[in-house]
Formats: structure tokens, C-alpha cells, sequence
């Protein structure tokens, strides 16, 4: 088991940290607005380090995997060292209690083992489980303004399907606690859907404004300025036209049944206009099937849409009913064997957790170094 964050590759000239490693912080490109984020991991996945993770509150969907997952595999068959967060206390951010938190958890983990997330190269483990994680909320929380926590698209969305009739504290400040996910093991890259986007934000936000007070003594920051990396699929529509989301009753499970997936897509929003096109603003509930169904055959949107052409909504349903199962199940078959051995799940999220409290505990002695409370 290693304790600290091995070295990167970067081809930035070496700075001497004798314990601590900062890839993002001369990371190529950091800071370029413009820089093509994809192609400079492709070229050095070594300098990059990846973090991303989903709130346990429901099993993965298809916005998922073209959102965020498929990256996330793909990062790190690249060699990208990765972290993957298990967000459990953001579930309590929009309703009372964590329903059947355990299960989520264990069933999201599934999700990852099966989709080909490999936990002896990426750590995978419940914020809830490394204190030092979240202690760093604390000096994080001292470098945003009320009004910035307020005008968060992103959290004023949440807060209007949340459906509570009061917003807790935590509503408004878990963009800061998700800072600290992406900070604590110093990522610079975040492959996330476009919803994170303001999230992001604030995040490299924090990174900055962390460095600016608490400046490191070899003049350069604490903290990466993380990026994030879109997709091809970074907002794919729910079977209401609404973002797809785990908790608005609007999605296909990866893990649902054929039958179910049928069922779900056939009951999707389209409109009345016979002819199939891909045409996102104009038409995104139709353009979304469509898109949907091109990401799982490999293929050009406006192929598929051409291809269906005048067979309307009944026609482009069966195309993507088709293309979801069959991209899916072996997907599917594999969740179904990892499945039968949850005590291997267990094992994952504790061996997850001990990887990322060495890191976390490293991190937050340098924060604690840096604003001199030591
Ligand atoms: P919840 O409804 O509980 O918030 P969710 O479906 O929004 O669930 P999250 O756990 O909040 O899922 O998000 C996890 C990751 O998946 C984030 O990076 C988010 O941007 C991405 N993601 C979620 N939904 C979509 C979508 N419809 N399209 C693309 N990416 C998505
Ligand atoms: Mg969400």
C-alpha cells in the first residue's frame, strides 16, 4: 500500500519537493485557457491526475457513462492516476436522510468494477471515510463569499427539483465541499458533465485563492487549478427531456434489464415532427435519442438520424432501445457476477479508503503547514 502520491512525469522542469508532489501546479498547460486538455493527456498521462465521483443516491445511468464514466475508463487505461469519490455526505445536501446509503454505495462500486474501473490503479473510496477530506472544508469555506455560494446555477437547479420546502446550509456549500474532493489529492484533471461545471469553478476558485493567502515557501501554490473534461454526451436528457438524473425519476439504468430499457425509451419525450434530424437546440429531446444511440454504436449523430430519416419517434426508440442493449450487456453480465461477491465491493471502498486517507492526511498537514497552525 503506498502512502504518498508517486511522482509525475511532467516534462515541466522539475521543482524540488522532497515530500510533496503537485502535478497540476506546473502541469503543462495549467491555466491555458484553450488548451486542448484531452490531447495533452494523451501525450503525458503521467502529469495528470484524475478525480471524479458520484453522489450514492441511486444506480449509474447513461448520462453517466457518456457523461463521465467512459472518460474516467479511459483515463486510465491511459495511465492516469485516478481517484474516484463515493460523495455520501452530498446526498443529505437536498433531502433529510441518506436513504439505503450502504446499498448505493456498494451498488455504485458495482457500477464502476463493471463498467471496467480497475481499483488496484484507481482509488476508489466514501468521502465520509477520510476525515481529513473534509476538514479541509474548513479553510476552504473562508475563501468564498455568501453571495458567490448563492448565484451557483447548478445548486439553484438542485434546489428547485430537491423538492424540500427549506434549503439547508450544506445545499449551498457543497461546491466547496466538492473543492475539497478534487483538492485533496491535488487533481488537475476532472472528467465530469456539464452540470459541474459552475462547480468547477469554484474549485479553481479555492486552488487560487488558497495559494494567494497561504503561500508556499518555494513561492509556488499548494493546490492545482483543476480542469474539467467534457464529453461528446456532457448533458444527455432524461425519458422527460429534463437532464437525466438519478433522482428524478428520468433514467435508464446501465444496470436495467432490456425489457426495462425498452420500456423506459419507449415512454421517452420526442416531438411531432415525423422526419428524424439532429438538431440539439432546436429539437433536444429528439437530437438526445438520437445522439444516445450513435455514442453506443461509435457513430456520427447525424448518420443515425439520416438513417432513420422518415420513420419517426416509433422508428428512432427501436434504433436506440437496440443500440443501449447491445452496448450494454456485456456490461450488464459482468455487473451480475461482480454482484454475487459483495464482500470483494467491502474491499474495494476499505482498501479505496486507506489509499486516500494517506493522501488526504498528507494534504491536510501541508494546508495546516502553509497557515502555520502547526
Ligand atoms: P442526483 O440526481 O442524485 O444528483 P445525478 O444523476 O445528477 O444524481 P451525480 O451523482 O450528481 O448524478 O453526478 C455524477 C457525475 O455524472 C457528474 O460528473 C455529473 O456531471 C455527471 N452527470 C450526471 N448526469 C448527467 C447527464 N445527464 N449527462 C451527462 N453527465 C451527467
Ligand atoms: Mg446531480
Amino acid at each position: 500500500m503506498t502512502t504518498t502520491v508517486p511522482a509525475t512525469t511532467s516534462t515541466h522542469p522539475a521543482v524540488d519537493h522532497p515530500t510533496v508532489d503537485r502535478p497540476g501546479v506546473d502541469r503543462p498547460g495549467a491555466d491555458r485557457p484553450g488548451a486542448d486538455l484531452d490531447e495533452l493527456i494523451r501525450r503525458d498521462p503521467g502529469a495528470h491526475r484524475v478525480l471524479t465521483g458520484d453522489r450514492p443516491t441511486g444506480p449509474l445511468h447513461l448520462g453517466h457513462y457518456f457523461g463521465t464514466l467512459q472518460n474516467r475508463v479511459r483515463l486510465q487505461r491511459l495511465g492516469t492516476e485516478m481517484f474516484v469519490v463515493v460523495a455520501d455526505y452530498q446526498v443529505i445536501t437536498d433531502r433529510d436522510v441518506a436513504d439505503r446509503l450502504a446499498e448505493h454505495t456498494e451498488n455504485l462500486v458495482l457500477d464502476y468494477l463493471a463498467a471496467g474501473l480497475d481499483p488496484d490503479r484507481a482509488t476508489i473510496f466514501a468521502h465520509s471515510a477520510v476525515p481529513a477530506l473534509n476538514q479541509l472544508l474548513l479553510p476552504f469555506l473562508s475563501l468564498v463569499s455568501v453571495a458567490e455560494l448563492g448565484r451557483n446555477p447548478t445548486v439553484k437547479d438542485e434546489i428547485a427539483h430537491s423538492g424540500q420546502s427549506a434549503v439547508n446550509g450544506l445545499m449551498f456549500t457543497y461546491p466547496v465541499h466538492q473543492a475539497a474532493d478534487i483538492l485533496f489529492c491535488k487533481a488537475n484533471v476532472v472528467p465530469v458533465g456539464q452540470d459541474q461545471l459552475p462547480h468547477l469553478e469554484v474549485a479553481r476558485t479555492v486552488a487560487r485563492r488558497f495559494n494567494e493567502r497561504y503561500p508556499h515557501p518555494d513561492g509556488t501554490g499548494v493546490f492545482p487549478r483543476p480542469d474539467a473534461l467534457l464529453s461528446a454526451a456532457p448533458m444527455l436528457l432524461g425519458t422527460d427531456g429534463g437532464k437525466m438524473s438519478k433522482s428524478r425519476g428520468n433514467a435508464v439504468a446501465l444496470s436495467a434489464t432490456a425489457d426495462a430499457t425498452a420500456r423506459l425509451i419507449r415512454g421517452a419525450r420526442t416531438d411531432t415532427d415525423r422526419r428524424i434530424t439532429y438538431d440539439p437546440a432546436a429539437r433536444p429531446e429528439v437530437s438526445s435519442l438520437v445522439l444516445l444511440a450513435a455514442l453506443c454504436q461509435d457513430r456520427a449523430p447525424e448518420l443515425v438520424a439520416e438513417e432513420i430519416g422518415d420513420g419517426g419517434a416509433a422508428a428512432l426508440k427501436r434504433t436506440v432501445t437496440e443500440a443501449v442493449n447491445e452496448r450494454f450487456g456485456p456490461m450488464r453480465a459482468r455487473r451480475e457476477e461482480l454482484a454475487a461477491d459483495r464482500g470483494y465491493v467491502r474491499q474495494v471502498l476499505r482498501d479505496g479508503a486507506e489509499r486516500a486517507n494517506a493522501v488526504a492526511d498528507a494534504t491536510l498537514a501541508e494546508v495546516r503547514a502553509v497557515m502555520g497552525s502547526v
